[in-house]
Parts: C-alpha cells; sequence; structure tokens
C-alpha cells in the first residue's frame, strides 16, 4: 500500500502544492538530449527510467493531445504474462513483475488488483494450444495451468458453460492475471520523469523528423523545430505516420479497436474471462461496472468511431456467457487505434534511421508491457546496445523470418 494513502488518508490537511505533480508548461528548449514522441503510458515510462536509472534528464516528452489521452486511456487494462512463444513469456513476465511494485515505486495507488484470467477452450485445437502455453509458462516459471469444467464452475458459477452451443472443454487458469487503473500509470511515470528534471509538453505535435546522413537531428513541431541527439517514437496507434516522416516504412497494418462498459451491479465476477471462440472477454471493475472487448475491427481504418456491428456481435457473445447480463444497460462504447503487426508481436529497438528508436507494434497488448516497455527502451537509449529481453521484437525480423509468433495468445484476451 502507498505510504501517503497511509499517511494522508485520515487527515483532512492534505498538503496540496499547485502544479506539484506535474510542473507547468514551460517554452521548449533548442536542443534535448531525447526527444521522445507521445505522451502515452510507454512514452513517459521510458523518461521515468531515463532518469531514474541513467541521470538522463535533458530530455523532453512531446504529446499532441495530453498526458495518456491516447490507446492508454482506452484500453481495458488487462495485465498477464501467459504468452505462447518463450520470448513473449520471458518479456511479459518481467513487465507483470514490475507492476507489481508500481504503487510503492511511485508512493500513487496505480489501483493494481491480481485476480486471475481464465481463457476458455471450447475445441481439442484450443485444449492443445493452451497445453503447449500451460508447458511454455511452466518453464520459465509462470503461474499457469489447464483446469477442467468442474473447476471452471467453481471458479465462475455464474458462467454458461454451453455458450452458443459451443461446450467449455477446458480453461488455461492464469493467476498472475490483473487489471490497473491505466491512467493512474501515465500519470505516475510522468510525476517521477518531471520530478526527476524531463520536460512534458502537451498539445505539442511532432510534423516532421529531421534525418541528416542517415542520422536523426531534431524534429519539427507545431510550436517550431527542436534539435536533439536521438529520438524515441512511442505512438502506438500513429506508428507508420510518424515514422513516414523519418521516411521509415513500418511493417504494421492499422485497425480500430473497440471496448464498452455497462452500469455497475454487485460484485460477483472476480476472474477475467475470455472466450478466444467467441471473440469476447469480460472483466468487472473495482466500481462493479463490466467492461467487454473482443478482437480489431476487420477493416484497416484511422478511425475512432463505435459501431453498431460491434456493439451487437460482442454483446451477443458476452450474454451467451453470462445469460442475465441481458437484463443490463450498456453506459459507454469507445475505440482506439491498434498497430498490428503480422506475427502479433511488438516492433522494439534499432531502425534504419540511427539514433532513431522504435517502440511499436503494440496492437491490442501494449499497456500490460508499458513498465518493461519504458525500462528496456531507456537502456536502449542509455548505452546504445539492444537489451537481450527485447533483442527478438527487432523490425529486422520480417526480412530475416524471424517472427515471434503470438497470434494464438493475443486474439480476444488482450
Ligand atoms: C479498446 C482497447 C483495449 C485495449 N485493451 C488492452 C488490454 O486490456 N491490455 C493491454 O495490454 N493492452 C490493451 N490495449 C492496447 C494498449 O492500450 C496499447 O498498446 C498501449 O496503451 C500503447 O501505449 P502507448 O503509450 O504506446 O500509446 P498511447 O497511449 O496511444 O500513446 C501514444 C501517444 O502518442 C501521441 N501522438 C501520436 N502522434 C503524435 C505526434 N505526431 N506528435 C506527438 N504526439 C503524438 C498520441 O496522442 C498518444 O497520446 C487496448 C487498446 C484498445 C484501443
Amino acid at each position: 500500500m502507498p505510504f501517503s494513502l497511509l499517511k494522508y488518508g485520515l487527515n483532512k490537511d492534505y498538503p496540496f502544492e499547485k502544479n506539484a505533480d506535474l510542473p507547468a508548461p514551460s517554452a521548449l528548449k533548442q536542443h534535448y538530449d531525447v526527444v521522445i514522441i507521445g505522451a502515452g503510458g510507454h512514452g513517459v515510462a521510458t523518461a521515468y527510467y531515463l532518469a531514474k536509472y541513467h541521470g538522463i534528464t535533458n530530455v523532453a516528452v512531446l504529446e499532441k493531445g495530453y498526458l495518456g489521452g491516447g490507446n492508454t486511456a482506452r484500453n481495458t487494462a488487462v495485465i498477464r504474462s501467459n504468452y505462447l512463444t518463450s520470448e513473449g513469456v520471458k518479456f511479459y513476465s518481467e513487465s507483470v513483475k514490475l507492476f507489481q511494485g508500481l504503487s510503492n515505486e511511485f508512493d500513487f495507488n496505480i489501483m493494481y488488483s491480481r485476480r486471475g484470467q481464465l481463457t476458455l477452450a471450447h475445441t481439442d485445437a484450443a485444449i492443445r494450444g493452451f497445453r503447449q502455453r500451460t508447458e511454455v509458462n511452466k518453464h520459465f516459471g509462470g503461474k499457469t495451468e489447464l483446469i477442467d469444467p468442474q473447476q471452471i464452475r467453481e471458479l465462475v458459477p455464474s458462467l454458461n458453460m454451453n455458450p452458443a452451443d459451443q461446450p467449455v472443454l477446458a480453461g488455461l487458469w492464469h493467476i498472475d492475471g490483473a487489471t490497473a487503473r491505466h491512467d493512474a500509470v501515465a500519470w505516475g511515470y510522468a510525476k517521477g520523469a518531471t520530478q526527476r528534471g524531463v520536460e512534458l509538453h502537451q498539445l505539442t505535435e511532432v510534423t516532421g523528423v529531421d534525418v541528416e546522413k542517415g542520422k536523426v537531428t531534431g524534429v519539427q513541431t507545431n510550436r517550431g523545430k527542436v534539435s536533439c541527439g536521438c529520438v524515441v517514437q512511442a505512438v502506438a496507434g500513429h506508428s507508420s505516420i510518424v515514422a513516414g516522416m523519418a521516411g521509415i516504412r513500418m511493417p504494421i497494418t492499422t485497425y480500430p479497436l473497440q471496448a464498452m462498459v455497462t452500469q455497475p451491479v454487485k460484485p460477483f465476477l472476480d476472474p477475467l474471462v475470455s472466450s478466444p471462440a467467441l471473440h469476447c472477454y469480460v472483466q468487472q471493475t473495482g466500481r462493479g461496472e463490466l467492461v467487454f472487448g473482443g478482437g480489431s475491427d476487420p477493416y484497416p481504418l484511422y478511425n475512432t468511431r463505435s459501431t453498431m456491428d460491434l456493439k451487437e456481435s460482442l454483446l451477443a457473445h458476452a450474454v451467451e456467457l453470462f445469460p442475465f447480463m441481458a437484463n443490463m444497460r450498456l453506459m459507454r462504447q469507445w475505440a482506439g487505434l491498434t498497430d498490428m503487426t503480422s506475427d502479433y508481436s511488438p516492433i522494439m529497438g534499432l531502425s534504419p534511421v540511427d539514433n532513431y528508436y522504435l517502440d511499436a507494434g503494440w496492437g491490442t497488448w501494449g499497456f500490460k508491457s508499458t513498465p518493461i516497455c519504458g525500462k528496456t527502451m531507456a537502456e536502449l537509449v542509455a548505452t546504445g546496445k539492444v537489451p537481450e529481453l527485447i533483442a527478438p521484437f527487432a523490425m529486422s525480423r520480417f526480412d530475416t523470418f524471424r517472427q515471434v509468433n503470438e497470434m494464438g495468445a493475443t486474439a480476444a484476451s488482450h
């Protein structure tokens, strides 16, 4: 529990200081050692670890909107590490470990809630895939096991075991499945970074990238030009557009991804429940609302509108899983932009332009990687060496046919 919560929870004299959390915006300097494009969780986490572990503070985080207003504010906050490949399991496991300590590290409650994640198998083929994931997870110390229908009934008594005539045959139970308050993660990192001297400039859009003799030298913004030693691009659903400014072509296609939330009801669902076959996952928030999500929209598009098609198909499946939900009211529906790679893994590390670093391709699964991504990207910038943990996610893997295929472990589970 964060110390300040104990200290000030019952005290009416909370020492509020104006601008204490995030310093007021200043003028842009002419030069920074590091420019980070995008103040989502990834951008501010990178800035935080640069300052904290490497003493690099002449850093500007440039954000075209507001802090955490991109996919960081739109995701459904699923945190887990039960992926399929050894590269994926190692990477996401480190992130989950960091997440578990973040509230204490920030002295700021990110509302981390470990409640386990249950993925349902409706076919023999799915069970075979789950067996493989269980073994890979266990090999790297992950807490994942295959469970039978009786164990599923005990974990989630309200679940329909024969939704849409697709009986639940088994489940992948991942005890480390969790959620956290996504905005708080961005606020905590931003606060820690700016208190160490990093500048966060909101309403500052990067409109061009200056490259000379194959090396990045600066960026152009709606507030003028800035020169810099290096650039980290962390813009989630805008990766192809921003990388294009530096002349880099990304192996990415961008799709909208929608989610929705109901009115609050009494707590009844502790684990996160996901059915890849029904393209649907459900979780109950601390306030009692039910959050639903599924797969990305089936067409490439730069648009964050909500659609009736998705509402109908997603909720039909959700009601199959939990029939009593048919009587509930939906409160909100929203969308974000997801940059999808062909192997459902991210692109992290070096780019064809010297000193221009990529943090991209986070599709539907990048919130859970925020801490480890920030930490490893900061290490890369500070040392110039690609950390072992992210080496498999280099963009060059698409040229050398060394894809890290996580399609079976991503889909509707996020
Ligand atoms: C509906 C939905 C549900 C999801 N659910 C999950 C989930 O349950 N679990 C999970 O792990 N992941 C999930 N994701 C994915 C996750 O949200 C993202 O992968 C993650 O938030 C990416 O973080 P980020 O910091 O890279 O991006 P963002 O938070 O999007 O930040 C990028 C920032 O870059 C800024 N930007 C863009 N272009 C420019 C420019 N030219 N100049 C300056 N700034 C710029 C944007 O304004 C934005 O604020 C979900 C995504 C969506 C849309």
